[in-house]
């Protein structure tokens, strides 16, 4: 089959890789849409070095749809034909963790399309379980959100938004709008998104998010106090990361008693816990992929929330390239991310 893999740090090779061949219990998906992800751009570009050993010479790719092409021995949930989203997360199953429902915790985690062959190859194998049958009015293109979608919902059940909450998100991103559409979904009061990117302002808005903030030019803050009768968001998400650490500005901005999300990835940045941070009893939880909730896995709940209209799926992706053009999709990424572009995803 075609794949692209990632030679070295910041290079990806279309080229022929072998088959793909699966075993018991396993299904092999024939990849329609697979997005590109934050984390697929930290580790492209080398910035997380403790990943590198286990991608190099392979095929990304973790946000991944298609159609079952074959079904190894066993498997009776799917059958070929059938369109399917991926759940990428590999779990042992055994574990504490595993057996209370926080997969996402177990100590041996893997991912497809981290390591094991992912979205951005002709074909993925996946375990079946892994592997969520789409209704027919669910699009491929929408199907290949839910990675993101159900992240936005983790973020969500972890800090404990309920209706009437107030929350404001830094970042309009897919995680960004897919949190702030997930805290409507819970029945928060006012949601408010807080970024740069035009396109991201305009985005949100059109899903039904109350506010859209522009970080360069207004206080934040003072619009978050206005929204809030002067008291404050109860939750505020860093859904930014990178060289920008908005963890410090929920810290400022968030109600006495407060929440501050943490969905950004930093890895060179450090959060001070100024005195405001002890004395108005604040809490920084993280928000870390998705696994059940209340027995249900999220990603599930993400389908479910795709499938009844609740998310608006059409829109996160702005622009699109074959596989062969998977370089030139990655730099788009890399470049435009936050500005021109929400979600960059390769079409198969
Ligand atoms: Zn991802
Ligand atoms: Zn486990």
């Amino acid at each position: 089959m075609r794949a692209a893999v990632l030679v070295a740090p910041g290079r990806l090779e279309v080229r022929e890789v072998p088959d793909i061949e699966i075993g018991p219990g396993e299904v092999l998906v024939k990849n329609t849409v697979s997005g590109i992800c934050g984390s697929d751009l930290h580790i492209y570009s080398g910035s997380l070095p403790d990943v590198m050993p286990r991608v190099l010479g392979k095929v990304l790719g973790h946000e991944l749809c298609g159609e079952i092409a074959a079904v190894g021995p066993g498997v009776t949930n799917v059958k070929v034909g059938d369109r399917v989203a991926v759940e990428p997360l590999l779990a042992c199953d055994r574990c504490v963790d595993c057996q209370v429902g926080d997969y996402h915790l177990c100590p041996e985690l893997q991912h497809i399309g981290i390591g094991w062959s992912g979205g951005f190859g002709q074909y993925a194998k996946a375990p079946a379980k892994n592997v969520f049958p789409l209704p027919d009015h669910v699009s491929y293109e929408d199907a290949s959100l839910l990675d993101c979608l159900a992240v936005g919902i983790h973020a969500v059940n972890v800090t404990g938004i309920h209706p009437g909450s107030t929350v404001l998100v830094f970042g309009g991103g897919t995680i960004g709008i897919a949190t702030a559409q997930a805290a409507k979904w819970a029945g928060a009061s006012t949601v408010a998104i807080a970024t740069r990117s035009k396109l991201g302002r305009e985005f949100a808005l059109s899903t039904g998010i109350d506010v859209a903030i522009d970080s360069t030019t207004e206080d934040v803050g003072a619009r978050m106090r206005d929204l809030t009768n002067g008291r404050g968001p109860d939750v505020v998400f860093d859904a930014v990361g990178g060289a920008q650490n908005y963890v410090q500005r929920g810290i400022e901005i968030v109600r006495r008693g407060g929440k501050i999300g943490v969905l950004g990835v930093f890895p060179e940045q450090r959060v001070t816990l100024t005195p405001p941070y002890l004395i108005n009893e604040l809490s920084i939880v993280a928000c870390f992929s998705y696994a059940k909730w209340g027995g249900v896995p999220e990603f599930q709940i993400a389908l479910d929330g795709l499938a009844s209209g609740k998310f608006a799926g059409r829109g996160y992706i702005t622009q699109r390239f074959p596989l062969d053009d998977i370089a030139h999709a990655f730099e788009v990424a890399e470049h435009k991310h936050g500005q021109d572009a929400i979600k960059v995803s390769i079409v198969h």
